[in-house]
């Protein structure tokens, strides 16, 4: 393993419009490259150019604290920030892989977002977060944390193959059970399920179970990717020695997209399946509004709203007139509120989307829409 110590330029990213999966508007990167080397990541494909070999060497970001301590600071900044969690990690690196033990970058920023006022959303596949509790616990307490784990699969001995330098899938559980138990918001990101291996009904219903008897909030469910070039070949080297009579199916689904996409058809499957079995366990299949509704602006909340019923229509084999208006909507300057009698004039915004704009702006939610995401 390689540590390189580097000096950034920034750290704080803004996204173009808010994220509807993590309620998050930015993004900042405290490492580059992740030996939690996952088989199938695909921070390993070359569009993402991390220095050295992927999985092995890192790049820390050695003065990120001072920037980000500059970037936060309302006192600086001309427009105020978006309302949104802030994430710290993700992209190509677990804010929590064993560098951070060392560096404490993660940490760090989470005090400094503790500081400054900030809700926050953590993803991890690591239960070295479990040293964060205190702070985390502060940020809850003051403006609301939510802790997400992913996952591919609950099945430890499959997990030992794919996802080597993490803890299994029991660990992650029994660390969200905790969170649990502090009275923080959990979400599972069942993600990627890992084609004719982890994305078989019984291994979905056993992550759904099993986050069921948990308490977690939310799954947020999805396919894998396999972009070709190192990605590709790195999995499939690894498929050849543990799964060679599967090589056959996965030429099969992943014929050659640029971006890496396994079939339309393939992911529907995939897809029904997840939604039948939330459905079965009354698993909200997006985060929840009750989670975000008071901390995004009202332009986001109906955005985020309007895309989750785009995902769960479309789940279920229907047409969608959501995500078109949540598009428009994403790039207005004005507030809804202040446009309420001309909403119509918005692109893809027609009567029944009106009608739901309104709800939410007054309510803060959509009766059509909590139906649609409980089940
Ligand atoms: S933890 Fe995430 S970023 Fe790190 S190797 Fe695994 S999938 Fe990639």
């Amino acid at each position: 393993m390689t540590i390189r110590e580097i000096k950034a330029k920034s750290i704080l990213r803004k996204h173009k419009k808010i994220d509807s999966w993590f309620l998050s508007a930015y993004g900042m990167n405290l490492y580059r490259g992740c030996t939690h080397n996952c088989i199938y990541c695909d921070g390993r494909s070359e569009g993402y150019y991390v220095d050295g070999e992927f999985g092995e060497d890192v790049v820390v970001k050695v003065n990120a604290i001072e920037i980000l301590n500059r970037e936060l600071n309302p006192k600086r900044k001309r427009i105020p920030f978006k309302r949104s969690y802030m994430m710290p990690g993700g992209g190509v690196g677990d804010s929590y892989q064993p560098i951070e033990e060392k560096y404490q970058l993660t940490r760090k920023a989470l005090k400094l977002l503790y500081g400054y006022n900030f809700p926050v959303h953590m993803l991890t596949k690591s239960t070295l977060i479990l040293r964060d509790i205190d702070i985390l616990k502060r940020i809850n307490e003051k403006n609301r944390t939510i802790v997400s784990f992913s996952f591919s699969s609950v099945d430890d001995d499959i997990s030992a193959i794919f996802e080597p330098g993490v803890p299994s899938p029991t660990e992650r559980l029994k660390t969200l059970a905790v969170f649990k138990h502090e009275g923080i918001a959990c979400g599972m990101f069942l993600l990627p399920v890992i084609p004719f291996i982890t994305d078989t009904p019984e291994l979905i219903e056993a992550a759904v179970r099993k986050a069921s008897e948990v308490g977690i909030d939310f799954i947020i469910f999805g396919g894998m990717t396999l972009k070709a070039g190192k990605q590709k070949d790195y999995f499939f080297d690894l498929l050849k020695n543990h799964y060679p009579e599967r090589i056959t199916e996965y030429q099969m689904i992943y014929a050659g997209d640029k971006w890496g996409q396994a079939s339309g058809e393939y992911y529907n499957s995939i897809n029904l399946t997840f939604n039948r079995i939330a459905k079965k366990y009354r698993m909200p299949t997006r985060m929840p509004p009750a989670l975000y509704k008071d901390i995004v602006s009202e332009n986001d909340l109906v955005v985020v709203i309007l895309e989750h019923m785009d995902y769960l229509l479309k789940l279920e084999g229907k047409k969608s007139p959501y995500g078109f208006a949540a598009y428009s909507i994403s790039q207005l300057k004005e507030p809804l509120s202040a446009m309420k009698e001309e909403l119509r004039k918005i692109k893809g915004v027609g009567r029944t989307t009106e009608v739901i704009i309104r709800e939410i702006l007054e309510t803060g939610s959509s009766g059509y829409y909590e139906k649609m995401l409980m089940g």
